[in-house]
């Protein structure tokens, strides 16, 4: 991005960060937001963690930077009308997920539906700059990848795939700092929608003679290879970060 579109066209990154996710997840003094983790209860029923961290690790940082772009870092007051554009990459395949951002001083913009343009355009697009190979922009570790990610993990960085299997590993029980305070897990914690550890999950392509013996839908097999649709991108999937977020960014601010 910065080498092939940024620079070029003389648009600047900004990298903002709220910490390391992983480590605030193993730190049993350090506040933590939950990430979707695929719970299996004691009962054996299956169930998900709720999922602040986006609102905490993307878009907080996001709204603290352009506060401070504006000239109002938290906790001023922003005068009405003053506001930032952002352009949100959705594509027509997922105009579902374009949203408006929930405060006033930033107005969402999305480009891809303005041009009409599909999945199918954008890869187009990227394979004409030769990079036919951008992946999905997610952290390592999260458990909403599909197992095409979690291989590509395995077989192209086996030093991430060592970390990614000791993290789940090390979150069976939930985060540290729960576990600190006396708030345990009553079941265990996994990366993996399978739930069993991620070392011995079934990541490999689940073929239509298995999916059929498992009594697996399409959309399921879809969501089994490629990962939940919606992902993780600020302002595509706010889902639990609106209410996590009203207190320190709200609208009022
Ligand atoms: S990529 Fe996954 S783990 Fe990371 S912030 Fe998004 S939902 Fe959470």
């Amino acid at each position: 991005m910065e080498e092939k579109v940024a620079e070029p066209a003389g648009i600047p990154i900004l990298r903002v960060s709220s910490g390391n996710i992983r480590n605030d997840a193993l730190n049993p003094d350090h506040r933590f937001a939950s990430t979707p983790l695929h719970i299996l209860n004691k009962d054996g029923r299956p169930g998900m963690n709720r999922r602040q961290c986006t609102g905490e690790y993307k878009i907080k940082p996001i709204k603290q930077k352009v506060r401070e772009l504006l000239g109002y870092p938290y906790p001023a007051r922003i005068p009405k009308g003053v506001f930032v554009e952002q352009r949100v990459g959705i594509s027509t395949d997922e105009f579902h997920r374009a949203k408006d951002a929930d405060v006033k001083y930033m107005r969402n913009r999305h480009p891809l539906l303005d041009m009409s343009w599909s999945r199918t355009e954008c890869v187009r697009y990227l394979t004409s700059l030769g990079l036919a190979d951008t992946p999905k922009s997610s952290c390592l570790g999260c458990p909403f990848h599909g197992n095409a990610q979690w291989r590509h993990i395995r077989d192209a960085s086996p030093s991430e795939w060592a970390d990614v299997v000791e993290f789940d590993a090390a979150i069976r029980q939930g985060n540290a700092r729960a576990n600190a305070s006396g708030n345990r897990l009553l079941g265990e914690a996994f990366l993996h929608r399978s739930r069993v550890p991620l070392s011995q999950a079934p990541i490999d392509h689940v073929t239509a003679a298995e999916r059929a013996a498992l009594h697996i839908g399409a959309d399921e097999a879809d969501v089994l290879e490629n990962g939940v649709e919606d992902g993780c991108s600020p302002w595509a999937c706010r889902g639990d970060a609106d209410a996590l977020m009203r207190d320190d960014f709200g609208l009022a601010t």
